[in-house]
Parts: structure tokens; sequence; C-alpha cells
């Protein structure tokens, strides 16, 4: 007789299929809305989300994956551990969205947490902040609440709790000479008394995520995980979840741990399993994530039931079945894509979709005949798209299959290039210029938005984007900035811009994916090889330089940027993808070269987020990412001259392969750092040509000329002046006119100070 296996997600998308969550919270921070209907909006997703698992079938929902900003935020109200300056009495409900953005509708403002990147994903966490006087007291009753909320809902709850270990890794010391890690013996403490206060609302399973266990630990580290687990095992009972890549690096240790089962994420890493499986404690569970928590493809169920049906004999009831992660990082509803084409649209599945995924499979492996049918019916297109050939285009795998390292190499080197680019350009000492976009006023988007939805035609659209781009020139020569921009007007988003020009993308009108607090993003989908069958930036940008003497610069955003921030297909290598999309924009470069176009630039904001989670693996991503790039960058003549932009922080560890993109000039974000992260770049002896941004466009404030002379001062302390350019941290799109022209203003005058000085 065949047991039942156990079915169960991460976690669930809390955002809602309409994003109800954010424009609820955003009207609440306007004072539209008070904390009641807030709270009201909360419950009501929280209730439909609950819903959406227990009516596929899940053995258990997930309570505690609900956020009003952010989990790791969550963990902190959990503990009553926030940034000290924060910590005024107890906390309520507005110190939340005090401690993420500074402000909140009630009580004094202070300075938001840090933000950043959860792992190797688009989702940002707030950054816990640690001193060594840290204390620990379960202070917020949110998680407690909603378990009991769940439990009156009729459904079995588990509830998700982010791990200790992994709480204190993603946070940061506040003082110097102190070890965050010495904080565990008194966090662990706060944690056994919220499982004691689990256990006595009855729940059974924690889930207990540690997250940091796909990395490569310092021992220190690993080791704690022996103090941790021996000090909250007991009731309830752990499921310890891991997830984003393998942990066979630490499975000697990990078996050791006082656990009671064990979640691995089978669709990063599916080659993990049997190893896993053999290491397997005999009293715990495995849970095994085969339905992939991060990206949208249907799951080919009838592969993976033949995969499992070893692992279910041997493993019997111990076995479960889950998400590969929370599907916070998946869209939400698939049913909503009524307009996706329909051969695409049913190889996709969204968090709705894959709860049901996951118990189908369940009930295939636990021996039913209806449900294995069901699951070959199921798998049936995604199989078929392995020989579609609207998927897979000759021509283009051909391309690619030629790709050579000569097709990677401008024709001369840098310094050579330099020179002809001086002649060519005649640009003066200390160029200005700007990083792509101007403000984005409500006017431009609503003449896009009636675009795309036939209320303006194409004639009167064309009109309008290139009366903008009149506008943004003539706003520039009046500026005098040396370099121009068309302003981006055309463009919604960096790569979605592209992904609906290129072949090969699908674009969905919901899928959205929360990036951080109300923030969503919409990331294409790769459904297929990619190809560019007309020009895409040349209209816009050879009317730009009609209109003006001065250089305007193509604005491309490049492949590693436009692979990282869209859902990858599955069947291909991301370094093949990125190839693909190189290949298509090398043709742009051309094309604007060739229609006299003399500078470009290809963004690369994503290079950094992209390196692997293992550092042992960066130095191979890097190097196929790096090409791709200068794939994209190398149809330029030496008189055509390459940029590239970067809105990120740290390079000391990246150097070299920044180095390597061989970009005529590299824009990067510095001001904030007060010209800090030059010194990346001068112990380097970076060769190539620097614009650190000067002023920080994310803020309202409008730098004074004394102000920019200073920093440009300090960055030539470090880059001699030759190769400085004068430009912003980033694009401008968010700022408003007035705001980008004072601004603006200030940064010219500041480089023909400095010109006349040195
Ligand atoms: N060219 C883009 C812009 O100016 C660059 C944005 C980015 O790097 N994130 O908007
Ligand atoms: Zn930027």
């Amino acid at each position: 007789m065949t047991t039942k296996t156990t079915t169960h997600i991460l976690g669930y998308p809390r955002v809602g299929s309409q994003r109800e969550l954010k424009f609820a919270q955003e009207k609440y921070w306007q004072g539209d809305i008070d904390q009641a209907e807030l709270k009201e909006v909360g419950s009501l997703l929280r209730h439909r989300h609950w819903g959406d698992q227990s009516g596929a079938g899940l053995d258990f929902v997930s309570v505690g994956d609900f956020a009003w900003y952010d989990h790791v935020l969550g963990t902190s109200m959990l503990l009553g551990h926030l940034p000290k300056r924060h910590r005024k009495g107890f906390p309520d409900f507005d110190t939340l969205f005090r401690v993420a953005r500074g402000k909140a509708p009630t009580g004094c403002s202070c300075a938001a947490a840090d933000m950043t990147k959860w792992f190797n994903t688009n989702y940002h966490y707030l950054v816990p902040e640690f001193s060594a006087d840290d204390e620990f007291t379960v202070s917020w009753q949110q998680l407690f609440e909603e378990v009991a909320e769940a439990k009156q809902a009729g459904h079995a709850v588990k509830p998700v709790l982010l791990g200790p270990v992994s709480y204190l890794w993603l946070g940061k010391e506040k003082e110097a000479g102190f070890d965050r890690l010495s904080l565990l013996p008194r966090l662990l403490t706060a944690y056994q008394q919220i499982l004691s206060k689990l256990a006595k609302l009855g729940v059974e399973w924690v889930q207990i995520d540690e997250p940091v266990l796909a990395l490569e630990l310092p021992a220190a580290w690993s080791e704690s995980f022996n103090l941790a687990y021996q000090v909250l095992h007991g009731s309830p009972k752990l499921l310890l979840t891991t997830y984003f890549d393998n942990i066979t690096h630490h499975l000697d240790n990990i078996t050791k741990l006082k656990i009671d089962g064990l979640h691995v994420d089978l669709s990063a890493a599916p080659a993990q399993l049997d190893e896993i499986v053999d290491a397997l404690p005999e009293n715990w569970v495995l849970s095994a994530g085969v339905i992939n928590g991060r990206n949208v493809w249907r799951a080919d169920l009838s592969a993976l039931l033949a995969r499992l049906q070893p692992v279910k004999a041997a493993l019997g009831d111990r076995l479960w079945l889950g998400s590969s992660c929370s599907l916070l990082h998946s869209p939400i509803d698939l049913d909503l894509e009524t307009d996706l084409d329909p051969e695409v649209r049913q190889w996709l599945s969204f968090a709705k979709q894959k709860c049901r995924e996951i118990t189908l499979l369940a009930q295939a492996l636990d021996g039913s005949v209806v449900a294995q049918e069901e699951c070959e019916r199921y798998s049936a297109p995604i199989k078929a798209r392995a020989a579609s050939e609207r998927v897979n285009n000759p021509q283009v795998r051909q391309r690619s299959a030629a790709i050579t390292d000569a097709l990677a190499e401008r024709k001369l080197p840098y310094a050579e290039r330099a020179r002809l680019q001086r002649q060519s350009l005649g640009l003066p000492l200390l160029p200005t210029t700007t990083i792509g976009s101007f403000p984005q006023t409500g006017e431009i988007r609503t003449q896009r938005r009636d675009y795309k939805a036939g209320r303006l035609s194409e004639q009167d659209y064309t009109q309008a984007i290139q009366g903008h781009i009149a506008d943004a020139i003539a706003r520039q020569e009046k500026l005098d900035l040396d370099v121009l921009v068309h302003g981006e007007a055309e463009r919604n988003d960096m790569v979605e811009y592209f992904a609906e020009l290129l072949e090969g993308f699908a674009v969905t009108r919901f899928g959205w994916v929360q990036s951080y607090g109300s923030r969503c993003v919409k990331p294409a989908v790769i459904v297929s090889d990619i190809y560019r069958s007309e020009a895409m930036t040349v209209g816009w940008t050879t009317y730009a330089q009609s209109l003006t003497k001065k250089p305007v610069k193509g604005m491309l955003t490049g492949p590693v940027t436009i692979l990282g921030w869209t859902f990858p297909r599955e069947d291909l290598s991301r370094e093949d993808i990125a190839n693909q999309i190189a290949l298509a924009l090398r043709d742009e470069v051309a094309d604007l070269q060739a229609n006299g176009i003399k500078v470009i630039q290809i963004d690369e904001p994503a290079i950094r987020e992209g390196l692997p989670l293992k550092a042992s693996q960066w130095q191979t991503y890097l190097n196929w990412a790096v090409k791709a790039f200068r794939i994209s960058a190398a149809s330029a003549e030496p008189e055509t001259q390459i940029h590239t932009h970067m809105c990120y922080s740290e390079f000391n560890d990246i150097i070299k392969s920044v180095a390597a993109l061989d970009a005529d000039v590299i824009t990067i974000e510095t001001s904030r750092s007060d010209m800090e992260l030059l010194k990346a770049f001068e112990e380097f002896a970076y060769p190539n040509e620097i614009g650190p941004g000067v002023y920080d466009i994310h803020s309202p404030n409008i730098p004074d000329v004394a102000q920019i002379v200073q920093l440009v001062e300090k960055a030539e302390q470090l880059i001699p002046a030759e190769r400085l350019w004068i430009n912003p941290d980033c694009g401008l799109k968010t700022r408003n006119w007035a705001e980008t022209e004072a601004a603006l203003g200030n940064m010219v005058a500041a480089a023909k100070q400095l010109r006349e000085q040195w």
C-alpha cells in the first residue's frame, strides 16, 4: 500500500493578483485610508491565498509569509529587534513603515533601514542592524494572530519563520570589533519563546528557513547551526528549509542537526537529490522542492513523476513535495493572462497553478492512475515545446554556435580608440553627459498607454514622442551638456522595451512580482530563440541627432541585464541566452553607427546581481557575462565610443571583470559614497574613461556647484582628469524637470569652473 505524500509550498506571493496590497499600502501612506482599511485588505488577501492553497489540495497552508512590507522586517518586528534609532516605546504598526521608509503616518521620521537584495533574486529585504548590547523580546503578535486567523478559517497551518542563523547572517554590525554571531545564544531564547507559543496554538510543523545554507559559509557560521538547532529542537517539529542552490557542501553537518525534516531546492539544484536521499537520517522527512518558485514554466510532471518514484519507494510517507522556494518570486495567476498567445500560455504556470502541480504530482506518486494520466496530459504541451519550430530557430542557433573570441574584440585597443574618438568627437576636458532617461511626465505615460491601447494612432504617437525628444534636446543644448541623449520617453522600462521589440519574448499583463515594499516588477518571459527583426532604437536616436550638432548617445540595455531582469527559458543555458541577446544588440550597435550615431551606451546595471551564490562559481559567470557584453559592443568601429553604465556601489571584487568589458567610458553611482568607490578603480589601475556620478538622482535635493567641484576634485586624486567624465549617478526619469535642470545646470557650471582651473 502506498502512503500519502504531504504537500505544501514555502510561501505565497503577498501582493495580490491585482496588486491590491500595493495600492492599499500607498493609499495608507498618503493618508487616504486608515489602518483598519489597510488591515482589512491584508486579511482579505491572506484568506484568498490560503484558499488558493487549500483549494489546490495542499496539506498545509503557509502562514507567516504575509508581510506588510518585507518578511525580514517582519522577523525583526517579531523579535522586537529594530534599528536603535527606531526603538522608541513598544513597536506598533507604523514602526514597521518607519523602519522601512523612514516615515509613517504617525510618529517621527528617522532614517530608514538599508535595503539589499535577497540572495540572487530581484526581491529586496530590509537589513537588520546589530549591536553588542542588542536584546530580543518577542513583541509583535502578527505571526500568532495570523496562525489563529488561518486556523479559525479551517486551514491546516504550517507557520514559516526565517531561521536564526540566516537572520543574523543577513544583517550587519553597527559597531566595529563586534561579531553579530555572538548574539546567537540570546536570539535563540527568543526563538524558543516563539516556537513554544506556536506549539500552544496547536502547530505541529514549523518551516524554518535557513537559505544561507546554500552559500559557502565561514566555519564559525556553519558550526553555529549545531547550537541553534540543539536549542530549538522539541515541539513543534522543525522542517529546515534551504533553497536557491544545492547544500551538499554542508550535508555532513546538516545531517547531524536536531531537526525533523529537510527541504531542498531540486529546481535550482536537481543533481543533489540522490546524495540527499542517501544521507537522510531515518526519522526525518524530506521535502522535495521540485516545482520552481522562481520561474513561470509549466512543470514537466510526468518527467518528475519518473524521477521521484524511486524516492517515494525509499521514503514512503517521509516524502513531502513542495515548491522549490517561496512562490513570492513568481507571478500569481496565469488565468488572468487572456492576451497571451494560446500556444505560449500552455507552456506557463504561475503561483496559483503551481500549487495544483504539486498536488497532482503527489497524487500520481501515491499511485492514482487518474492523476498519472492527468500528469501526462498536463505535460504534453511543455514536452511538445522542445520540438516547436517557434522556439528553435536554426539561424539563431547557427549564428550563436559560430561565436568566436574574435567576435568579442574591438578592432583596436582602448588607447588607440581613445585617440580617434577624441579627434572625431572633439569633446572638452571633463565632458558632461547624463545616463539616458529624462523626467517621465504624466503626459508621456498617458501617451504611451493610449498608444498601446490603440487610442492614439501610430502617427500621433510618433509625433508626441518626437516632441518630447525635441524638448529634451533643446533643454540639453541650453544647459550646454556635451554628449546629449534622446531621453527615453518611449520606454516604460529599460528591459520590457527591448523585450517587446525583440523576437523571442512574451510580455504579460499581470505578471507582477514584488521587488520591495509596494514596488513590483513585471519581467518579460524568454520563450524562444532571440533575434532582432528590425532596428529598435535607430529612428528615435537619429531623430534626436538631426536636431543638434552635438553627439547624441544611443541608448541600449545590455545582454546580461536583459537576461537578469526577465524570466529565462530553462532549456538553454544562461550563457547561450545572453549570447543570443548580445548578437541582436550587436546588430543594433552597427545600425546606429551606420546612421551617424557616434556614441552608444550599453547599460549593464545587473551584472553584479547575477553573481552566483557560491563565490567559487563567480569567475565562470563573469567570463561569459563579460563576453556577452563585448560581443554586443564589438561591432563598433574604433571611432565609435562605447559607454556602459552600472548603478551600484561595490566594485572591489569584480573590478577585473568590469575592466574586461573594455567600454570606452563607464558611468557609475558614486555620489553617496563620496567617491570612495573610485578607489577600487584606482587600485586596479583601471585604464579607460570613468564618469563617477556627481549627484544622487534618488533625492530631490539640488547639489550646489561647490559640492560637485569638491567631488570631482576628489575623483581627480584617483583618476587623471583626461579620463574623467561628469554625470549624475543614474537616469533622471523619476525626477521632475525643475529639479533636473537646476541640478544639471550646476553640474555643467562645476565642469566649466574646473576646466578653467586645470
Ligand atoms: N539608461 C537608463 C536610464 O537612464 C539607465 C537606468 C539604470 O541604469 N537603471 O534610465
Ligand atoms: Zn543606473
